[in-house]
């Protein structure tokens, strides 16, 4: 392969600064539990972020597997992503979708902040979609429908996810979805402005700086629905160039070469990558809606997709509980030596809603 398209896309964030008044969501109703690291067996890693390695781990107690997201605070504190890290524990905490990963709980030791989340064995949909070149027209449109079902949930709480991608898409034991990563997430119950996102994913109004509402999310379902279908996104080249990617975004679909999809496929593809915000599906007058009632999503019965009562069409092979073989292998290192170790902790007060667990 002469480029890196077999390997996971970095996310980019400018500094996360808030710009207009912190809105906050209503507190969940679920209680959440008080954790430390010395609940858990620490076993390996599922992946890797800019700022730390997500574990498998069991529980003590209950024998039962959860992941864990280690963040290192120094790295959060001087790449500028403070408040992304303390949304991206509100959010998880305030949603909870079929969809969606669920957190259980954090905490916080003098370096790292630590969440609990479900283990979600069936690996990224990114590592399937890669090993299948492409996706057949009614595996994509399975997936896309439920992702199209959890926007559309957290957009009605005013949460804007920014950053869709097949790397953020996990898939359940039972082949559904669970998007994880919520790193970019946002209360924005009108518009923003920060750079985030993956860049093949940003839509138009993000490359251009200028301010954006939650019809970003609708933009990048519209690159996902074009991965999964080609194989790649969009505007990909061999070459990584991101000047020349944010001027062919800028360009819109007349740069695409579209493959030969479905035709149906390609109208809501286009109706959703639409440059124009306004005139974006999923950001009209019937908002998701429009999404939901497009012809290519004709056969898909929502009611019953929600409640996961449509066969996946792909079942991960799970050998038992904790089998995270659908994981790519990263090395181990030693990250783990260091967590829980008492040392300065000159960031903690950053990040206030993650209690300090019990030495
Ligand atoms: P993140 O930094 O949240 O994007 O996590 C990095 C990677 O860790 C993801 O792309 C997944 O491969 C893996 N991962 C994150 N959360 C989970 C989870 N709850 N269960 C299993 N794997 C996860």
């Amino acid at each position: 392969m002469a480029d890196d398209w077999e390997k996971p896309r970095s996310s980019v964030a400018s500094i996360d600064f808030e710009e207009e008044p912190r809105v906050t969501l209503p507190v969940s109703q679920r209680p959440k539990g008080h954790y430390s690291l010395s609940d858990f067996y620490i076993h390996r890693t599922l992946g890797t972020g800019s700022f730390g390695r997500v574990h498998l781990v069991r529980s003590k107690h209950n024998l039962r597997f959860y992941a864990i997201k280690v963040l290192s605070k120094e790295k959060v504190v001087r790449t500028k992503q403070i408040q992304h890290t303390n949304n991206e524990r509100e959010m998880l905490e305030a949603v909870q979708h079929p969809f969606i990963v669920n957190l259980w709980g954090t905490f916080q030791d003098t370096s790292n902040l630590y969440m609990v989340m479900d283990f979600v064995a069936g690996g990224e949909l990114f590592t399937l979609l890669r090993r299948s070149n492409r996706f057949p027209d009614p595996v994509a449109k399975f997936y896309a429908a439920e992702v199209a079902l959890a926007l559309n949930y957290l957009h009605t709480l005013n949460v804007i996810y920014r950053d869709l991608k097949p790397e953020n898409v996990l898939l359940n034991q039972d082949g559904h979805i669970k998007i994880a990563d919520f790193g970019f997430a946002k209360l924005c119950p009108n518009t923003t402005w920060t750079l985030c996102g993956t860049p093949d994913y940003l839509a138009p109004e993000i490359v251009s700086q200028q301010r954006y509402n939650k019809s970003v999310d609708w933009y990048a379902l519209g690159v996902l629905i074009f991965e999964m279908l080609s194989g790649l996104p969009p505007y990909h080249q061999p070459e990584p160039n991101p000047v020349l990617l944010y001027e062919r975004i800028a360009a819109g679909p007349a740069y695409i070469r579209w493959p030969a999809f479905n035709a149906d496929a390609t109208d809501l593809i286009q109706k959703l990558m639409e440059g124009d915000p306004s005139r974006r599906y999923g950001n009209l007058q019937h908002g998701a809606g429009d999404v939901f009632a497009h012809p290519w999503f004709r056969e898909v019965d929502w009611e019953k997709l929600r409640r996961r009562e449509i066969m996946a069409p792909y079942l991960p092979k799970i050998e038992g509980d904790g089998d995270a073989s659908a994981f790519e292998r990263y090395p181990e290192g030693d990250a783990v030596a260091g967590y829980g170790k008492q040392t300065d902790d000159p960031f903690g007060h950053h990040f206030p809603d993650f209690e300090y667990m019990q030495t």
